[in-house]
């Protein structure tokens, strides 16, 4: 895209000729003459008329060769904003898709700045729905932003910085993603300059210094390139690539190179006729110079996310010097620097351009769901950065398929990539047919299985290491949900206990005590009730009791046991971290504020002085049925011995236990303390592990670690540390 200015109304309409018929481009015209009349004696901060803004982004616009619906809602753009003229006027004027993608532009432009953050998540998210409604309205807004970055030299520091700084980290990666490279070299180029006046001018003064010696060099690759070309008679033309002013500077900072060491690495392009040519010219290229091990890419067979395909290769040239080549065809040439406005620059060509086009759509569509599944516009901007800035890997399915994910992700985010279903019931994986923990980062070329487990659910830990927006929106979502059903079947429970021992029982209240206590609770339905109990909101003791008082005809024929402890630590059940208690330990429960139910041993230090708040406690039992992993702490005394740590690992997991935490404490020259930190199934394993450990010579001594008494005595398991 170049920066000419169009001068007027008539140049541009002789432009339009190239592309639109006639009738359009009177329409184009009438839309300018109204524009015109709308913002009349308004000025520009340049001093211009207003109506010069509007004309440039429509001539931005149609050097992308846009049709004349978004020429006419780039001309009416501000209309709305700026003058007072209705959405209304517009479509009784022009039309309804006119008048809804100048509204859409509007209300991109209207947002009120909160926080700089909030700001922009807000931003965002209107982008993504201007977006999913027509993908014409986002081209008018970044066109639109071009020209006010191209004229933002007007502006006051602080106002052009802040633009400059929006430009940077939206209008850039959505250029990028959308595939439009001049125009997101041009965003990067102009806020760079905005923002950083002096470095942009002193890095364009160090590349002009160099150019006259790089020249001599090129020169002699691109004969030499030529040459070869010609030789192996592959038609094509060689183009030298000199890296923009902000991309030096973002590789200097970011990958902390040296300016000389960026400037000496050579770059060119080789843009031939067909994809064969490509393949063959790569060959040809590296039968001229070695190529680097490791630095071929093919994304010609595998396109990045936004559709920009190539080949990539890095050669030794003449003395060692390394040489960037990427070859590919016209029409990849004319998607990699136009992208999206591709699909009606050359609207007449085969797929590639639409091609763009529908992956587009996918973006936007998959940002949509995103949003909808994120809790608020902060997590959503959040997720969406994620998205922007990928550096891709590919992976395939065992059946072949490729999957295309962000460099860092890991067994959960392909679960995820492939269906949400697979992601949340995904419980082991295959990495190249080795079994590989779900958290191992995956890198391209890898096959990988995921095993799944019907009912098994998401776990909360899987947050720590996903790298995909969908995975971790996903987790959230599920967590979100999970917290309540939880909550309600635990209130549930607590309830029916309370219930018994005032001898009565769920059934055995009335409705009409229930929907009484409701009405004075202010609650709307019993789920409601049992989650408020669940979270520990309200005591199931006070509960019953109020509901066995408003309840005549308690009649109490049902008596039920204890609370059975079933599943491992969810979001309303916990295990005190004081004691640690596992499978087979007396136990009891104790309900605290928000936490839920937390789990003590009943010889835990901690329970004697909670025991002052006897209406806070339930009786717990284990499920005989309960299976998963607890964990313990361990301390073992031993002598030192070389490699006896790992002769105690070693140990351990041959008992089939996981260690979480492993810390010594030396005592003296000749003997240490290890604390373990290990994962059981339950008292009988426990015994087992310690059994294992005592086996092993060097070692004198091996206690479980008791409750530690706590300053605080609360019941929340967080604040009860060891
Ligand atoms: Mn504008």
């Amino acid at each position: 895209m170049t920066a000419i200015q169009t001068e007027n109304i008539d140049t541009l309409a002789e432009s339009l000729s190239g592309y639109l018929a006639r009738q359009q481009i009177n329409q184009v015209r009438r839309a300018y003459y109204y524009a015109e009349q709308a913002h009349e004696g308004q000025l520009r901060r340049t001093g211009d008329p207003y109506i010069t803004h509007p004309l440039q982004v429509a001539g931005i616009l149609s050097k992308m060769h846009m049709d004349h619906q978004s020429l006419m809602a780039a001309m009416l753009h501000d209309v709305i904003e700026d003058t007072g003229i209705t959405k209304t006027a517009i479509k009784s004027q022009f039309g309804n898709t006119v008048a809804e993608m100048v509204d859409g532009v509007s209300k991109l432009s209207q947002i009120k700045f909160r926080s700089q953050a909030e700001a922009q998540a807000e931003n965002f998210q209107k982008m993504a729905l201007a977006m999913s409604r027509d993908l014409r309205i986002i081209m008018v807004k970044l066109a639109d932003r071009l020209h006010n970055m191209r004229t933002i030299k007007v502006l006051p520091p602080d106002k052009r910085r802040r633009i400059a700084r929006e430009t940077l980290e939206i209008y850039a990666p959505i250029a990028n993603r959308l595939g439009m490279n001049d125009m997101r070299i041009e965003f990067e180029e102009l806020s760079f300059e905005a923002i950083y006046p002096l470095r942009y001018r002193r890095i364009g003064a160090a590349v002009r210094k160099v150019r006259g010696n790089r020249k001599e060099v090129v020169t002699k690759l691109q004969i030499s390139l030529e040459a070869c070309l010609e030789r192996e008679g592959l038609p094509g033309r060689t183009i030298g690539r000199e890296k923009h002013l902000y991309s030096i500077y973002d590789k200097m900072r970011s990958k902390r190179k040296s300016f000389s060491e960026i400037m000496d690495v050579y770059a060119f392009r080789i843009v031939v006729d067909r994809v064969d040519t490509c393949y063959r010219v790569l060959g040809a290229i590296h039968s001229l110079y070695k190529p680097v091990p490791g630095r071929f890419k093919d994304y010609i067979a595998i396109p990045k996310a936004n559709g920009y395909q190539s080949l990539h290769t890095t050669l030794f040239g003449m003395h060692g010097l390394p040489i960037e080549i990427q070859i590919r065809t016209e029409e990849m040439e004319a998607m990699a620097n136009n992208g999206i406005a591709a699909h009606w620059l050359y609207k007449s060509s085969e797929d590639i351009p639409s091609n763009a086009h529908i992956r587009a759509r996918e973006w936007v569509n998959g940002l949509l769901e995103m949003q909808q599944h994120a809790g608020n516009s902060l997590e959503f901007i959040e997720n969406v950065k994620i998205d922007l800035f990928p550096d891709e890997i590919y992976v395939f399915t065992p059946k072949g398929e490729i999957f295309e994910l962000p460099a860092g992700s890991t067994p959960v985010d392909f679960a995820y990539a492939i269906h949400t279903d697979v992601g949340s019931t995904c419980v082991a994986c295959r990495i190249s047919r080795r079994l590989a923990p779900l958290s191992e980062p995956l890198e391209s070329g890898q096959t990988v299985e995921i095993i799944t487990a019907p009912g098994h659910k998401p776990n909360p830990a899987w947050l720590s290491f996903v790298a995909t927006a969908k995975a971790r929106t996903s987790i959230r979502h599920f967590l979100k949900s999970q917290k309540r059903s939880e909550s309600i079947a635990l209130g549930r429970r607590l309830l029916t206990k309370a219930l018994a021992s005032f001898g009565a029982s769920l059934n055995s209240i009335s409705s009409e005590a229930v929907t009484t206590l409701l009405e004075q609770l202010r609650l709307e339905s019993r789920n409601q009730l049992f989650e408020e109990i669940g979270l520990g909101n309200r005591m199931s003791h006070g509960m019953a009791q109020r509901l066995t008082a408003l309840n005549e005809n308690s009649t109490g024929d049902e008596v039920l046991g204890n609370l059975l402890v079933r599943e491992a630590e969810s979001s309303v059940m916990n295990y005190a971290r004081c004691c640690n208690p596992i499978p087979g330990d007396r136990i009891t429960g104790y309900i605290s504020a928000e936490r839920g139910l937390v789990i003590h041993t009943d010889n835990c230090n901690n329970v004697a002085e909670l025991r002052a708040n006897p209406e806070k406690w339930v009786e717990v039992n284990w499920d005989p049925e309960i299976q998963g992993e607890f964990a313990v702490e361990v301390k073992v005394e031993l002598e030192h011995q070389r490699g006896i740590i790992a002769t105690l690992a070693t140990a351990i997991t041959g008992a089939e236990a996981n260690i979480e935490k492993i810390s010594t404490v030396e005592r003296d020259a000749h003997f240490s303390i290890v604390n373990l930190l290990i994962n059981v199934k339950n008292r009988v394993h426990l015994a087992r592990v310690m059994r294992k450990i005592r086996m092993i010579k060097a070692v004198t001594r091996v206690t479980r670690v008791k409750a530690r008494k706590t300053r605080r005595p609360t019941g929340r398991a967080d604040s009860v540390t060891h």
